[in-house]
């Protein structure tokens, strides 16, 4: 699960992240960050519904405020939510205090007991803080959709190795929405031809 790569720091703390769900079944779980949108929140919960796949959404508070009607879509459509903080902050750049009191801001507006923090950046210290309330949900597959210059070809062929239990990264977000718009079609029918289905990550707290 880890390579030699990653900081030692990060080792330490990495078991307390969800890197993948623990599952021998063909499913996948596919995650959408930094939504909800009117629009392109909408298309993906089309192309999720022909496939009546689930899938997770963490969410950006001030976009849920914005928004609350995409959000309560996502509710009715059985799609598990978590939170993205407020203001989609970095927690490297954040002291632990302002950080933690921005996911508690955006906690009212996103019920869930399933974190992840924006950019995957986020201190050993205050990782500590949220376990006691939270679910800190990594992935193993990153699309890069939200990457103007992505290889798309490249991208979905790696996506393509996903085994059982993998957690996929894509955005519901006017940056990524190209991308998005080639990849998660493909990625839906390839899987589901291979005999998989769609899940949403399971609230564990
Ligand atoms: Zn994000």
């Amino acid at each position: 699960m880890f390579s030699y790569t990653i900081p030692q720091l990060l080792q330490i703390v990495a078991k307390s992240y969800t890197w993948k769900v623990k599952t021998r079944d063909k499913k996948l779980f596919l995650t959408f960050d930094d939504g909800p949108h009117p629009n392109i929140t909408l298309w993906v919960m089309a192309q999720l519904a022909e496939y009546n796949a689930r899938a997770t959404f963490f969410c950006v508070g001030e976009n849920v405020k914005k928004y609350p009607e995409t959000y309560k879509e996502l509710l009715k459509m059985k799609h598990a939510v978590g939170n993205h903080t407020y203001h989609h902050i970095k927690g490297w750049n954040t002291p632990d205090d302002d950080y933690l009191e921005d996911i508690h801001m955006a906690s009212k507006f996103i019920h869930s007991p399933l974190f992840r923090p924006p950019y995957g950046r986020i201190l050993p210290s205050q990782t500590k803080k949220l376990l006691s309330n939270y679910q800190v949900i990594m992935w193993n597959y990153l699309s890069g959709d939200f990457d103007e210059n992505l290889n798309r070809e490249k991208s979905l062929q790696v996506m393509k190795r996903a085994e059982p239990g993998s957690i996929m990264v894509f955005h519901d977000s006017e940056k990524a929405f190209e991308n998005l718009q080639y990849l998660l079609p493909k990625i839906l029918a390839y899987f589901s031809e291979q005999g998989y289905t769609f899940e949403s990550i399971p609230y564990l707290k």
